[in-house]
């Protein structure tokens, strides 16, 4: 955990002003740069120390068994891990004849700067070597947003107080050496030498080096180039090797004589291509970035990011900690989407290899929302990835004999890679979670379009599973037995209250898209007989309900479980699936993540305001927050029931994963669900927006230490801005011309807004409250109340 503050507060840099040894295998995670294509680990220019190096290209992975000790019918046969591709980042200096590693000698100065408006990592370093020569190093990279295949880094070196020798190796390594990893399920599995030589070219000033993975059979090539800028004499030169390639910059410097390179870079890789087509492809990338040069990608990073905060961006005025964590977290959540265009986004990103790099629910629940509203294309994107995997879906129904598509809990290209079935093949879910992606996309966007070509389809497919993995008891109640919610530490339970609600609402999304489109469905199809079906069985979804307690059951029988012992788990035993086994987990009422609670986020239109409130503070003494994506929806929920200063703790908790490490796992990657979740609790927490049915509506409330919010997001093409401050809230139209209308609920009140005339509404009196509910002993959030 990161327990002094390592980012001093600042709204729009992430600043480290020491280098902490111990630390920076996290703040590799904190400084990873990418477009949603490439991926960068903020590792030090030199390479070493390291606390994981990593260089992540999307959907390029390997294939490695699964080995089960008592294997079973359907399980899957191989998983597949994300790559550490060639490494680009490497620039080494020697300084006379001493390599600047800042274990030795003496590190004067240090500080790194994640600009999240211009879109890179700065680094200024002060050094004295050994023998008494004293340097300064500024450098700069980026993973462009506009150039979806390049990175360019600026290297610049100078003498401090006398004249110095000076040779910079510039370089790419494939096959670099990885740490150790742990018996953590979190962590990713190791791979030794996976990537294949086949060629390598070197030129004077850079050159390629092209691998190729063993078994899944991808091929990747690494380019490089180099734009020297040296006073007097200076000397480059290139080596090469299968595995590695050497650019050498010689030169002899005064103090106030800098040396200064620019590093292009270029990636690309392909399952189909041949070997001269992917050498080709990297070569155009790199003579594109050569056409802008330096400056010219620095300057399309920041147009880029500033269209980007222009409509996407988030203000909190009271807690600057929390702003600054929140557009953290928005930067990341479009460095893992922007350029992802149709392949996945991980529960990582690309910020390291935590979870062999798999995408889960996480990116259609948690970054999906995010991005819907601010980033629509990218959001679209995801889904025809999903789209393009649906055969593959469609299969593993079959093996599981059920109908429709049966999507993966965890995976990279497609194929089910969860080892667990518990917690991986029963977490149905996922199918509805993509279904109410698609019917929330094209909620917001009315892209009709996109529901012919793939909407129409997933939605389809998914109700198919549904009907058939439940069924009609003799009363007509429709079940769903023997499936995982989103709590894993309850499992393969009858009737999961949220997977039901999501089934429903997935059904009904079916069958009005079928009515939408009437001959794309039947060529799907879909007949009049089998969308009834669909609509039976969603209006006679059980939902399991204790009336002695008054409470809904996350699941059958949850109610009448065994109660955890809290008061004798001691806080070094969380996260308790590292400590305890899930047997003991599953019998009893302990609950990792929001469930239930999260139901009453995604389908609120099924419960009473009562029922919320009952409901939330029953299971938030039992949840505990193993899991990183829960306080997000807490937050949500416990702003609607009224607890709003509790929303504002989870609202931190959620936004300050990383940057303070809260689950001891950042050196992983970050944790891409919360960051975009911490968007969800400020949207839909503080400002209480839903989309239920089609129809927008806001329930602002601010908690005591924050005085104003403003969020903006893309609605059916209009740019909508909400400013809330504690008595009211300004609802405004940034285009759309003197026609645009935008009809929304404000407190459940009807209101029409226009370009014309913002709209100002007064905040109404909250309803009472009860008492503030309780967590279990020792799992309170951090007050940020008093957190001054
Ligand atoms: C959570 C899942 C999540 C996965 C990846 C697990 O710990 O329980 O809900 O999808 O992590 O983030």
């Amino acid at each position: 955990m990161i327990r002094e503050r390592a980012y001093p507060v600042d709204p729009w840099h992430i600043r480290e002003t020491r280098l902490d040894l111990e630390l920076m295998a996290q703040s590799e995670s904190v400084f990873a740069l990418s477009n949603g294509h490439i991926g960068i680990r903020g590792n030090l220019d030199e390479g070493e120390p390291h606390g994981l190096p990593g260089t992540y290209l999307n959907s390029f992975y390997e294939l490695r068994p699964l080995p089960y000790a008592e294997a079973g019918y359907g399980f899957p046969e191989s998983g597949q891990t994300m790559v550490n591709v060639t490494n680009a980042k490497l620039m080494r200096l020697l300084v006379d004849d001493e390599p600047f590693d800042v274990r030795y000698g003496e590190l004067r100065s240090h500080e790194r700067t994640l600009d999240l408006r211009a879109g890179t990592l700065e680094r200024v370093v002060e050094w004295v070597s050994p023998s008494g020569q004293e340097i300064r190093v500024r450098t700069v990279r980026m993973v462009s947003f506009t150039q979806r295949s390049v990175v360019a880094f600026l290297y610049e070196v100078e003498p401090i107080n006398s004249t110095a020798r000076l040779i910079l190796q510039s370089e790419l390594v494939a096959n670099e050496q990885l740490p150790p990893t742990s018996k953590d399920p979190r962590v990713a599995a190791v791979l030794d030498h996976p990537l294949q030589a086949e060629e390598m070219l070197e030129q004077r000033t850079g050159g390629l080096l092209v691998h190729r993975t063993k078994a899944s059979d991808l091929r990747m090539a690494a380019a490089m180039e180099h734009l020297v800028n040296a006073p007097g004499k200076h000397a480059v030169t290139t080596e090469g090797h299968p595995d590695w390639l050497r650019t050498t910059v010689a030169c002899k410097l005064e103090p106030g004589q800098k040396l200064r390179v620019v590093k292009l870079a270029a990636y690309g890789w392909s399952s189909n291509r041949s070997l001269p087509a992917v050498r080709d492809q990297v070569g155009a990338a790199l003579a594109s970035a050569r056409l802008d040069g330096w400056e010219g990608l620095i300057e399309a990073q920041r147009e880029f990011l500033d269209e980007f905060w222009d409509h996407s961006d988030v203000r909190v005025e009271g807690d600057p900690e929390v702003q600054q964590a929140v557009r953290f977290g928005l930067f990341h959540t479009l460095q893992a989407g922007a350029r992802a265009e149709k392949r996945p986004i991980g529960s990582k990103g690309l910020s390291g290899p935590g979870y062999d790099g798999h995408t889960f629910w996480d990116a259609e629940t948690f970054v999906l929302p995010a991005l819907t509203y601010t980033q629509p294309s990218a959001a679209a994107d995801v889904l025809r990835w999903r789209h393009s995997t649906l055969d593959l879906a469609k299969e593993r129904a079959q093996t599981l004999g059920l109908q429709g598509a049966a999507f993966p809990w965890r995976t990279i290209r497609g194929q089910e890679c969860s080892a667990y079935w518990p917690a991986g093949t029963a977490g149905f879910h996922i199918g509805a979670d993509i279904a109410d992606a698609v019917r929330r996309y094209v909620s917001a966007t009315n892209d009709l379009d996109f529901e012919r070509e793939v909407g129409l389809e997933l939605l389809v497919e998914t109700a198919r599973l549904w009907r058939s993995l439940g069924h009609h008891d003799r009363h007509g109640r429709f079940h769903i037995d023997g499936v995982t919610g989103p709590d894993e530490y309850t499992a393969v339970v009858d009737d999961n209250v949220y997977t039901n609600l999501m089934a429903q609402q997935n059904l009904l999304a079916a069958a009005d898209a079928a009515q939408r489109h009437p001959d794309l469905a039947r060529k799907l199809g879909v007949n009049d007989e089998e969308s009834a079906s669909w609509r039976d069985a969603a209006a006679a979804v059980h939902i399991p309900y204790d009336r002695e307690l008054g409470v809904h059951q996350q699941s059958e029988g949850f109610t009448r479980l065994a109660e955890w012992d809290f008061e004798n788990t001691p806080p070094e035993a969380y996260p308790l699936l590292l400590n305890y086994p899930y047997f003991d987990l599953y019998r009893k009422q302990v609950v990792k993540q929001a469930d239930l609670v999260m139901a009453m986020y995604v389908r609120g239109d099924a419960f009473t305001p009562e029922e919320k409130a009952r409901n939330f503070a029953y299971y938030e003494a039992r949840t505990v927050r193993d899991s990183s994506l829960s306080a997000c929806i807490q937050a949500v929920l416990a702003a609607e029931v009224g607890h709003l200063e509790l929303a504002h703790d989870y609202l931190g908790e959620a936004a300050l994963m990383d940057l303070h490490d809260l689950h001891q796992n950042a050196r992983d990657g970050v944790h891409v669900a919360s960051l975009a979740g911490s968007w969800i609790a400020l949207v839909a927490g503080l400002g209480g927006m839903r989309d239920y049915n089609g129809q927008l509506s806001f329930s602002p409330r601010l908690p005591n230490r924050i005085n104003s919010l403003e969020f903006s997001l893309l609605w059916r093409g209009l740019r909508v801005r909400v400013e809330v401050s504690p008595e009211e809230v300004t609802y405004s139209l940034r285009n759309g011309g003197g026609s645009a209308r935008l009809e929304l609920l404000h407190h459940g009140k009807e209101v029409t807004v226009t370009q014309v005339k913002p709209v100002v509404l007064a905040i109404p009196p909250a309803a009472p409250t009860g008492p503030a509910p309780t967590q279990p002993a020792g799992r309170a959030p951090v007050r940020r109340a008093n957190n001054k």
